[in-house]
């Protein structure tokens, strides 16, 4: 049987990341990745439309995200700043109205009321210390009940949840509007900050894979894809991990798996009661991103929608056969991704003449590796689960985006906790 330091479980960001900081202090290390490609929640197909490469998952950073931002740095990875649109468009249930504000002119208070009630609620936090110890669970609850309870009304109201909606890609009765207030939050309590963080930030030009890669490379780790792991048994003497294929042992491993595949792993000893509920109950980020190719649309729309299938459509690049448009909707069955009539009409709620030619998108919601698109917490689970999901189980240490602080749920708190969860193991032997 193969003997390792470190098997790692994972070869998303936080795996490799980890990989690579065990590999620099001196590690054998294993890598153990169940799909056939590296990098997890991200996904970069080159071939895109007529050649305008589709993330299919994680793509924006912003410069506030200090772990990724250094990588790219660290390996001059090119990245790209998304153009301001020249204006933005509104979708009130299908209706495109032609204000100058998303609501009329009588509820320009109600909007000015909004946008204090977020900055009030994000600035009473400290996003670096875990929420779960600040004085906050009345913000843990859901998005709808924490517009209801600041008194938000009308079109105010519709498009600050449909726009924590999107930052969730949760619906509003299950995303902890806790866990949006924290992008606010991150962003040091700037409205302007959190457009930037969840629709205007930076892109890779050669696609996230090229961080990943970088990332691997210069790690050096073995790497074995196609290896989901089927069970982790710890002793004494140490763990051993069974995967389709072979079996390892090492001294520690490490978990970088989404939180709703644990309970799919036989652990040995037993996972711990509280994370065996959050991987059943899962987390809240269950919606969809889908790229549609379309004509008849403005090549700088950017729409956010209240009462839509999706909520935001926006243009990334225009090609020979249309406008290149991302769409996100927040739960996983508003639109068919693979019947381009139902993506037209679902775009046609933000520009009525469009006409789709082309959609592509991947159901991470029923990927068996990921079983969901980003780990918003849905109402509630901060309490419950904040802390444990990145608390060690004796030689298994945990990491992934869900375990991070500041930028949870990004390719951000990836990094953040590959480094830490690193760290941890490398103390633990000292
Ligand atoms: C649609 C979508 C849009 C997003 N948009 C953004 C964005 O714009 N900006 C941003 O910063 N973040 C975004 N994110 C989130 C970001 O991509 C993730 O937070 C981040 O990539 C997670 O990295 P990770 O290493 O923690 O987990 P993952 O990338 O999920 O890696 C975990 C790895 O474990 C593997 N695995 C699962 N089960 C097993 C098993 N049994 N055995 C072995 N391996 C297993 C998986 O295949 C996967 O490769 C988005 C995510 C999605 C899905």
């Amino acid at each position: 049987m193969d003997r390792y330091d470190v098997v790692v479980i994972g070869a998303g960001f936080a795996g490799l990341t980890a990989a690579r900081e065990l590999r620099e202090a001196g590690k054998d290390v294993l890598v153990l990745e169940a799909r056939d490609r590296i990098g997890g929640s991200t996904w970069y197909q080159p071939e895109g439309f007529d050649g305008f490469g589709l993330e299919m998952g994680g793509t924006w950073i912003v410069p506030q995200q200090t772990h990724v931002w250094a990588e790219v740095q660290r390996y001059d990875v090119p990245i790209k700043d998304s153009e301001l649109p020249g204006r933005m468009t509104w979708s009130d249930h299908g209706k495109v109205p032609d204000t100058l504000l998303p609501v009329p002119p009588q509820e320009y208070e109600q909007l000015e009321h909004a946008v204090r009630a977020l900055i009030e609620a994000a600035s009473r936090f400290d996003p670096l210390r875990p929420l779960s110890e600040q004085d906050v669970a009345d913000l843990d609850v859901p998005i709808r009940e924490w517009a209801e309870n600041v008194g938000l009304t009308g079109n105010a109201k519709e498009l600050m949840m449909s726009w924590f909606c999107g930052c969730a890609n949760a619906s509003e009765d299950t995303g902890s509007a806790l866990d949006i207030l924290r992008w606010c939050s991150s962003m040091d309590n700037s409205l302007w900050g959190m457009v930037q963080a969840s629709v205007l930030g930076f892109t890779f030009v050669n696609g996230t894979a090229s961080l990943a890669r970088a990332i691997q490379s210069d790690g050096g780790a073995e790497l074995r894809l196609s290896s989901p792991v089927r069970e982790v048994e710890a002793d004494d003497g140490g763990v051993t991990v069974t995967y389709d294929g072979g079996v390892a042992r090492a001294d520690r491993v490490l978990m970088t798996t989404p939180v709703g595949i644990w309970q799919d792993i036989e652990f040995s000893p037993a996972l711990p009661a509280d994370k065996l509920a959050i991987s059943r109950e899962n987390h809240a980020g269950q919606g969809q991103k889908v790229w549609a190719l379309a004509r008849n649309v403005p090549e700088d729309i950017s729409g956010f929608g209240w009462g839509t299938s999706f909520d935001y459509v926006g243009a990334m690049e225009s090609t020979e056969r249309g406008v290149v448009l991302v769409c996100f909707a927040p739960e996983h069955d508003r639109v068919d991704a693979s019947d381009l009539a139902d993506v037209q009409r679902a775009v046609r709620e933000f520009a009525p003449d469009a006409e789709v030619v082309d959609a592509r998108s991947h159901d991470w919601v029923h990927d068996e590796f990921s079983k969901g698109t980003w780990a918003t917490f849905a109402a509630g689970q901060f309490a419950k689960y904040e802390l444990c999901v990145g608390r060690p189980e004796g030689r298994v240490n945990f990491g992934g985006s869900h375990t991070a602080r500041r930028w949870r749920a990004f390719i951000d708190g990836a990094i953040e906790s590959g480094k830490r969860s690193a760290a941890e193991i490398l103390a633990a032997e000292k």
